[in-house]
């Protein structure tokens, strides 16, 4: 009997942790359910998932990771009660059910009693580690009627909590099932687009005050959805960072925008480098360097023709590799550049070791010029950073010639802007590549 117990133990527990696995927590909620749908309570499915752990495996190794979820198991066991189920699904994702609830309002008390349980250090190995947690709430029987639904809506509501910008819970309402269903169309109708040829790229010229020329094209991609129409990129990038969709997607943006700048040389148009967005995901990927060699090829253009613009937040999610790539990239000739400068968290250390060659302002400071006087110092500083680290600087979003004038005082001299122009069709390349804007 006890080599009996010993087994049932060892497979319906995790053997990291010692908490109920998948198995044994799909049994208990399933027992709490029968049990309320009778009783007539409600329980409450918690899906709990550690901030930025991934990065604590990463750089403190696999050790510290797995003692930090010992740790964090048993003050999660600590915080609910006796008759809870606290289970870990593996990675750092756990999930609590809460038994015979009243209602919402029980639930966020254990919510508010599990991020505080969490927010003291955690000592590990000689390294003092703080996790804390992004909760998605979802509640039987107004959220979800079986076991598995419930969880996916505890998953879907935790995504949120995290975009709310972690170590805060967040409950599931219908307007989240909304909006996963929006994803899921976005994400099969955006898997055709690209064979169906519904992508295509704009331009947007980059002003040299100075030579009063333009200096470079930004490629900005646009989709021609079959029914809704031209959409912008904020409404389906995410979409396609967050399901993979960006690496086939990316990939053809880059191609297309070096085969356009190489078809505007063969018309005798001026010699400009095109600027291509690279999302984290791209950058993140390996073969990353190999493609842009390749595509490069392909298209016959020079690397030093082609700029890359990466945002700061990709740069310093993995410092050692990413400075690796720009190395690489640096190397073969092609020019980097720091997009929406100024809203990540940069650290101007690594910023130094970085082969970048540009810094964009990011156009948020630009928009509230001789507004918010601190947009002012901003701009001042990231030029005078820009000078002192001998990078270039340029202002994204310039509208008005008001704004125009304040940024030339504080020492900016190129600029991309619907005062020079906005994003253009192919087509209009008369207009990209001598905007009227630029002769008045
Ligand atoms: P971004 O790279 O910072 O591009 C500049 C965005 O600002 C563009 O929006 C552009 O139309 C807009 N813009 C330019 N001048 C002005 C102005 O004077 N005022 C205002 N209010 N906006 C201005 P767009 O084309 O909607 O692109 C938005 C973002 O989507 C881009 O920001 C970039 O992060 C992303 N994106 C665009 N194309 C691609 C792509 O091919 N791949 C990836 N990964 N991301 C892309
Ligand atoms: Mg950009
Ligand atoms: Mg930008």
């Amino acid at each position: 009997m006890q080599a009996e117990r010993r087994i049932w133990q060892v497979a319906h527990h995790d053997s990291l942790t010692g908490l109920p696995n998948r198995a044994l927590l799909h049994d208990r909620l399933e027992q709490a359910l029968a049990q309320a749908s009778r009783d007539g309570h409600r329980v409450g499915v918690m899906f709990l998932d550690l901030d930025r752990f991934k990065s604590i495996n990463d750089t403190l190794g696999h050790a510290v990771g797995d003692e930090l979820l010992r740790h964090v198991a048993a003050r999660l066991a600590g915080a609910v009660r006796a008759v809870d189920t606290v289970s870990r699904l593996g990675g750092d994702e756990f999930i609590v059910v809460l038994r015979e609830i009243g209602g919402a309002d029980d639930a966020v008390l254990v919510a508010e009693k599990v991020i505080a349980a969490l927010a003291a250090p955690v000592h590990v190995l000689g390294h003092e580690l703080r996790a804390t947690p992004s909760i998605g709430i979802c509640i039987y029987p107004d959220d979800g009627s079986g076991a598995l639904q419930l969880m996916k809506n505890a998953d879907t509501a935790m995504y949120h909590a995290k975009a709310q910008g972690r170590n805060t819970f967040r409950f599931f309402t219908q307007h989240m099932n909304e909006e996963a269903t929006r994803f899921f169309n976005l994400e099969q109708q955006l898997g055709r687009a690209l064979a169906n040829g519904e992508l295509l790229l704009h331009f947007q010229p980059l002003i040299d005050y100075d030579a009063a020329a333009v200096c470079g094209q930004e490629a900005l991609v646009r989709w021609q959805h079959p029914e809704t129409g031209m959409m912008p990129p904020a409404d389906f990038i995410p979409v396609a960072e967050e399901t993979g969709l960006i690496l086939p997607l990316g990939e053809w943006v880059l191609g297309e925008a070096l085969r356009q700048n190489r078809r505007w040389q063969d018309a005798g148009r001026p010699l400009l480098p095109i600027s291509v967005n690279l999302s984290p995901r791209q950058f993140r990927q390996k073969s990353l360097v190999d493609t842009v060699r390749l595509l490069l090829a392909e298209a016959k253009q020079p690397a030093r023709l082609l700029e890359l613009e990466i945002t700061e937040s990709s740069l310093m999610q993995d410092v050692d590799e990413a400075l690796e790539k720009l190395r690489e990239l640096s190397a073969m000739g092609v020019r980097l550049v720091i997009d929406d400068f100024g809203i990540g968290y940069s650290s101007l250390n690594h910023l130094k070791r970085f082969p970048v060659h540009k810094l964009k302002i990011d156009q948020s400071f630009v928009r509230d010029l001789g507004i918010d006087w601190d947009d002012g110092a901003i701009v001042a500083a990231i030029v005078g950073l820009g000078r002192a680290l001998n990078l270039e600087t340029l202002a994204e979003g310039v509208e008005t010639p008001e704004q125009l004038d304040l940024l030339l005082n504080y020492g900016c001299r190129k600029f991309q802007g619907y005062y020079f122009s906005k994003p253009l069709a192919v087509d209009r390349a008369d207009d990209l590549f001598a905007p009227p804007m630029l002769s008045t």
